[in-house]
């Protein structure tokens, strides 16, 4: 049963929603989440049908694990947590072939100078710039690092980030995961929250009064209102306010704009696909100016599935087209092992981010020049009577499902 006249709103059902509404009950507040998709979770999403097998779609690990508050709740419900760290082989693959261990010796070196680098100068006192300004450019692995900390693992090249957000907002280990998913975990973790589905929000009017919000299920009225859909959706006018959001804030959201991450996961149950021991993850080394490298992983948890990851640029490039971006894989795929284990490769499942209304992208970044704007984004309106929250609020976790769960506790505890 949903309260009928509650407290709070809460706008989207993702990490960031689940945790609001926790909050506020836990506080003793009635609140309703609106959801506007079929399923609760958003960008953690796990479903076991397209591949016979469960598949994260979005979320798959709990970064930064010691510090995830997603850790201690999986282990509260009894999820058994796999340090993925522990159990994977990293692969280097340049030229053709495996890179020898002086080669990977060499580019583990050049890893660590990168991250030296990038934070001597995110703290030499000198304004922000662009990421790629500050990262090293000279050295025979530095075009391929800048390429997997850029596109690879923040779903943005470098030139499009904002040089002390990317540096406050690395991550660390341990990486762990879970046979049934970030999204199963989510999923558990709103159990029997007051969460309405297929309710679209279209507007909400918001001021010292409170908040109304409307959407094709009709009208609601509530004390205040926290909103956590992405910033993706915010910035393309998903939801309409009234009065228009102040400058500040529409500012911060263009300046979080989402980076796309996209999975391409082959069923590898074929004689002939590649056949990587369980656990890899592969990454082949940028060959020449412009040229975007997808990164592997190989069988998670012994499964016969190969899952091709493509950021950046371009993983926009052929947003909309699964078949292009099967194509895309699959030529990889022939790059390193062979056209014949590339062919060997099952039919695909292509992950949708970036054209899902409901989304519209993968993470936030920060644009060169606007690291406040996470803070700022965060602030609280009409004294806590519209606040918003989600993956992009958070300074510290952004882009992640911790950043997410964290800024909607916060959220729900400025709500008056
Ligand atoms: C491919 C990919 C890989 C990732 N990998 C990792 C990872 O390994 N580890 C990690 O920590 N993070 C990862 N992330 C990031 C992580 O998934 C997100 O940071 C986090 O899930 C965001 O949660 P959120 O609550 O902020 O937003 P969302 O999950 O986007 O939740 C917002 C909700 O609002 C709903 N909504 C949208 N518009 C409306 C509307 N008008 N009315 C009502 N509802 C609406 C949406 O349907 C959605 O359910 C990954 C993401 C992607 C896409």
């Amino acid at each position: 049963m949903l309260p009928s006249d509650p407290d709070v709103l809460v706008i989207g059902a993702g990490c960031a929603g689940i945790a609001a509404a926790r909050e506020l009950a836990a506080r003793g507040r009635s609140c309703v989440v609106l959801e506007a998709g079929p399923r609760v979770g958003g960008r953690a999403y796990t479903e076991s049908t397209s591949l016979g097998l469960p598949f994260d779609h979005g979320a798959s690990w709990l970064h930064q694990a010691d510090d995830n508050p997603l850790t201690l709740l999986a282990r509260a419900l009894g999820v058994e947590l796999i340090n993925h760290d522990a159990l994977r082989q990293r692969r280097l693959v340049t030229q053709g072939r495996f890179a020898t261990p002086e080669e990977d010796r060499a580019f583990a070196t050049a890893e660590q100078d990168f991250w030296a680098t990038i934070e001597a100068a995110a703290a030499n006192g000198a304004p922000d710039r662009p990421a790629s300004h500050a990262a090293p450019q000279a050295g025979p692995w530095d075009a391929t690092i800048a390429h997997w900390e850029g596109a690879q693992i923040c779903a943005a090249e470098l030139s499009r980030m904002s040089l002390h957000d990317f540096a406050t907002t690395a991550l660390d280990g341990p990486n762990l995961i879970m046979r049934d998913g970030v999204g199963g975990l989510v999923a558990r973790l709103a159990a029997g929250l007051p969460i309405r589905l297929g309710a679209g929000v279209d507007s909400i009017r918001w001021g010292a009064r409170g908040v109304t919000v409307e959407g094709a299920f009709g009208s609601l009225s509530a004390r205040a209102a926290i909103v956590t859909v992405s910033t993706g959706v915010l910035a393309a006018g998903g939801i309409t306010f009234d009065p228009p959001l102040p400058a500040a804030t529409q500012a911060a959201i263009q300046a979080l704009p989402l980076g796309l991450l996209t999975k391409i996961a082959f069923r590898a149950d074929h004689p002939d696909a590649p056949d990587l021991p369980p656990f890899t993850s592969l990454r082949r080394a940028v060959t020449q100016d412009g040229d975007r490298p997808m990164s592997w992983i190989s069988r998670l948890f012994g499964d016969p599935v190969m899952i091709a990851f493509c950021g950046g640029a371009r993983a926009w490039a052929f947003a909309g087209v699964p078949a292009a971006a099967e194509a895309e894989a699959r030529a990889e795929a022939a790059q390193i092992f062979g056209a014949r284990a590339a062919a060997a490769l099952g039919a695909p499942v292509v992950t949708r981010w970036a054209e899902d209304p409901l989304f519209r992208g993968a993470y936030s970044h920060a644009m060169p020049g606007a690291q406040a704007a996470r803070t700022t984004l965060a602030r609280p309106l009409a004294d806590g009577r519209l606040c918003f929250a989600g993956e992009a609020c958070h300074p510290r976790f952004a882009a992640t499902v911790a950043g997410a769960w964290e800024s909607g506790v916060t959220a729900a505890r400025a709500v008056p």
